[in-house]
């Protein structure tokens, strides 16, 4: 808290640090604390392709807080970008994503890629690419086992230095995914210049697939669209069967959303991944 002797600045500091802006101090301040105690953790959610296979999962940071329980990171990202706690905190869900990864591969468990989320900070790092490389490296994963998760803004914004990274991770062997697609900027041309190999349709279109004719009209040009240019479709938030019978007519290659799973802790999601291998998936059905 600044105080100043001048008055005039004095109450300027004081009118301006509101409720909120203190509130936002305060939180980042906890945050800190937390991700040196440890606190912050991932939740996987499974991903199905249309036979019912486990084929995927995203790793969602959650914090687990002493004294306000479970804390989703929709409370606590905008704040850890703001004040460039994303940096440390970013790493640590890829590492302990990695980390996971590679202990249920050597239980004997299927390697099934994660993906994971990656902010505009992370992404803008000159090294970024060399840090993932050296993550995979020190896990001893293959590139192949993990997808970083990107938003349309995050390409658009970077430009030149966007498609060097882009590039570096592509020639690594990561894939590269875009995030709440159809969401961000409606200019598509950056999509055959990156090479990326997965939109995921944002949740907001998938909701009412069904019937609301806009959204399915834009689920069917944004499924189209990505199979045209070779990549894959993931349709994230599925909730219901309707909306599951809508996407797998449509063509949609894997989805995710409550309708098959939560977002589950490490040890839920070993479980789903040792169901996965005891009760291979029989064609056309879902889990
Ligand atoms: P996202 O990457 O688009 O993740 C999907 C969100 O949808 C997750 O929310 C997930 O729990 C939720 N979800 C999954 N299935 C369903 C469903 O069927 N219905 C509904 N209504 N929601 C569903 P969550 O975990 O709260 O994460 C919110 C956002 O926070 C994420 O959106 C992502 O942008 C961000 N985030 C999460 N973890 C990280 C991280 O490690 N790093 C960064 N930079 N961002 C993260
Ligand atoms: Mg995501
Ligand atoms: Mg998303
Ligand atoms: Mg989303």
């Amino acid at each position: 808290r600044v105080i100043r002797s001048d008055g005039e600045t004095y109450r300027f500091y004081s009118n301006e640090m509101n409720d909120e802006a203190q509130a936002r101090l305060a939180l980042e301040a906890d945050l800190r604390r937390a991700l040196e105690r440890r606190e912050l953790i991932n939740h996987y959610q499974p991903q199905y392709d249309m036979t019912g296979a486990l084929v995927g999962m995203e790793a969602l940071v959650r914090w687990q807080h002493p004294a306000r329980g479970l804390i989703s990171p929709g409370a606590f990202i905008p704040v850890a970008e703001e004040s460039g706690l994303i940096l440390p905190l970013g790493d640590r869900v890829l590492r302990q994503a990695l980390a996971d990864l590679s202990a249920w591969h050597q239980a004997g468990l299927p390697l099934v890629p994660v993906a994971v989320n990656i902010s505009a900070a992370q992404f803008a790092q000159t090294d970024f690419a060399e840090n993932v490389r050296s993550a995979l490296e020190q896990h001893g994963l293959p590139p192949s086992a993990l997808e970083l998760e990107l938003t349309e803004s995050m390409l658009m914004r970077e430009g030149e230095e966007a498609i060097r990274v882009l590039g570096q991770l592509s020639e690594l062997g990561v894939r590269i995914t875009i995030d709440d697609f159809g969401t961000g900027y409606s200019s598509l041309g950056y999509l055959k210049r990156f090479p990326v190999h997965t939109l995921k349709i944002d949740q907001s279109f998938v909701r009412h697939v069904h019937t609301d004719s806009n959204d399915t009209i834009i689920v069917r040009a944004i499924i189209n669209l990505g199979h045209s240019l070779g990549m894959s479709v993931v349709a994230e938030g599925v909730e219901t069967d309707e909306q599951f019978t809508y996407l797998r007519g449509e063509g949609a290659d894997v989805v995710q959303g409550f309708l098959f799973s939560r977002p589950l802790p490490r040890e839920e999601m070993e479980c789903a991944l040792r169901a996965a291998v005891d009760r291979p998936p029989s064609k056309g059905t879902m889990p």
